[in-house]
């Protein structure tokens, strides 16, 4: 059976050779010391991470699809040094912890681009950074400046996030309009299907079980079933992010979360000659659309922004073709770079991120219920998932280490020890106003004619919804 006949929309499954071979569904009762529900990479790296410390453990993973489904087969590729959240998190710790912080979350990029070389797994890693731009229109300079100032205030510094004059960002990657960039070295690209393929058979090389179609209808006391078998296991880590349900509660605690991407053809060498990119690294803009882009090991460029959140919550793997958020995205596009004019876009899809209600992750494992999760990356997981995964890995086995004794670590019943979201129709609410304040604001400034105390009142209810919804 082919993985991606029903997944050629995205360019990621897309691109995967044909060897892929679907992994029997669980048909039975088994045993297993940790059962993780969720094979993305929060599944898997926490899986890997047990098994690194503890090579006699037994592990298994029950996935509903196949392992990469969720997000972690769908999204940018930014492999980030950085979590959601982190300054908030750090305002409260003294110097000590917040520079071993630091420490860890700028590591990931490097630590995970170890393992990743170790193991031999191919995902078209490249440690070439992230520039954000100022481009578009002239109010992201101020943007991009006010939060240099506030990555300066958090303690970050020069080495860690740095001004790029527009000459020297010219230099790396031209767009139309740009003024400067912050640049930061603490970000990879990835190819996301081939990072969890190639992850899936590196966690098996070291013992880990993984079943996939096998869904976990119900969690009760130590005991997962799925339609067809049943596990036992005396620690049980939900790993289910934005594709979750109401297992072990998870539903009160993430909110599922939509974001759409598109991909161009491999475009040739004069293109890029022309929008530069030479090292790989990704790019975004200042707007509070979130535009993410990378050019892929095969010379296209993959381009997503901001997403939207559907009444009542539930998780999307499949967009319709004219979803008019593609032609947005192609347009956009098409306003960084006009070299793409007549570029053809091969590829458009979407996935289901997770959204914390704090907006920035957490860990959580309790000791006494045997009963753990990691997630809430509100669309910054794929490098966070690897240090998450090894510090929920380090709290099953009782390690501490500097790593479970950061701020986003909480211990306890997941259920009870993470906050909640607010039901139904207040968060839909809340999305749908905020979301209308930023495309306001996004208007405003796009078009350039506006007077300046509209933009400026545009700018500050933007952060007024930011400020309310964080
Ligand atoms: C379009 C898009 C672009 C993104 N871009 C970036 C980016 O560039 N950089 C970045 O850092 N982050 C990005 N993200 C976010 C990032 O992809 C996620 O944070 C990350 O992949 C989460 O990994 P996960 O393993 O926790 O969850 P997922 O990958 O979503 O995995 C959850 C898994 O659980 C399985 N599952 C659910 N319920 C059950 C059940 N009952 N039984 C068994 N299995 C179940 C699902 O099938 C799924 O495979 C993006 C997300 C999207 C959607």
């Amino acid at each position: 059976m082919s993985m991606h006949n029903d997944l050629r929309d995205c360019y990621w499954f897309d691109a995967l050779s044909d060897d892929w071979v679907a992994r029997p569904a669980l048909d039975e009762t088994v045993q297993a010391d940790v059962a993780i529900i969720g094979g993305g990479y929060t599944g898997l790296w926490t899986a890997y991470h047990l098994k690194q410390l503890d090579p006699a453990l037994s592990v298994l993973i029950l996935e509903a699809e196949h392992a990469g489904f969720g997000a972690s087969g769908r999204n940018g590729g930014w492999l980030m040094g950085a979590i959601e959240g982190l300054d908030k998190y750090l305002a409260s710790c003294d110097e000590e912890l917040r520079v071993a912080a630091h420490r860890e979350v700028h590591g990931i990029p490097a630590t995970a681009g170890e393992v990743i070389r170790r193991e031999g797994i191919d995902c078209d890693f490249a440690h070439g950074g992230a520039i954000y731009a100022a481009a578009r229109y002239p109010e992201q300079l101020s943007m991009a400046h006010a939060q240099l100032d506030n990555l300066r205030a958090a303690g970050h510094g020069e080495q860690d996030y740095r001004w790029l004059e527009a000459a020297e960002l010219e230099a790396q990657a031209r767009i139309s309009g740009a003024r400067g960039a912050i640049f930061t070295p603490h970000v990879a690209a990835i190819q996301p299907a081939k990072l969890t393929t190639g992850l899936a058979r590196v966690a098996e090389r070291h013992g880990v079980r993984i079943y996939e179609r096998s869904r976990v209808l119900e969690s009760n006391q130590g005991q997962l079933r799925t339609a067809s078998g049943t596990v036992k296991a005396p620690v049980i880590i939900s790993a289910m992010e934005g594709y979750g349900s109401d297992l072990m509660s998870m539903r009160r605690h993430i909110l599922p979360f939509q974001s759409g991407m598109v991909a161009t053809e491999p475009l040739s060498a004069s293109v890029w000659e022309e929008i530069g990119f030479s090292q790989r690294p990704v790019l975004a803009d200042y707007s509070r659309l979130s535009t993410y882009m990378q050019r892929t090991a095969d010379d296209r460029l993959v381009f997503g922004a901001r997403g939207s959140y559907r009444f009542g919550g539930k998780p999307v793997s499949r967009f319709a073709a004219d979803d008019p958020a593609f032609a947005s995205r192609r347009a956009l596009a098409r306003q960084f770079f006009p070299v793409l004019e007549n570029a053809t876009f091969t590829h458009a899809w979407g996935g289901t991120l997770g959204i914390s209600r704090r907006f920035a992750p957490h860990v959580a494992f309790d000791e006494v219920s045997g009963l753990g999760t990691a997630g809430g990356y509100t669309g910054e997981g794929v490098g966070a998932s690897f240090l998450f995964g090894q510090t929920l890995a380090e709290l099953i086995l009782q390690r501490e280490t500097v790593r479970t004794g950061l701020p986003w670590v909480y211990r306890g019943d997941p259920s009870r020890v993470l906050p909640r979201w607010e039901p139904e129709p207040l968060r839909w609410l809340g999305f749908k106003a905020a979301w209308s304040l930023y495309a306001w604001e996004e208007a405003v400034h796009a078009t350039g004619q506006s007077w300046a105390w509209h933009k400026r009142l545009a700018r500050r209810a933007a952060e007024l919804a930011d400020r309310v919804l964080s």
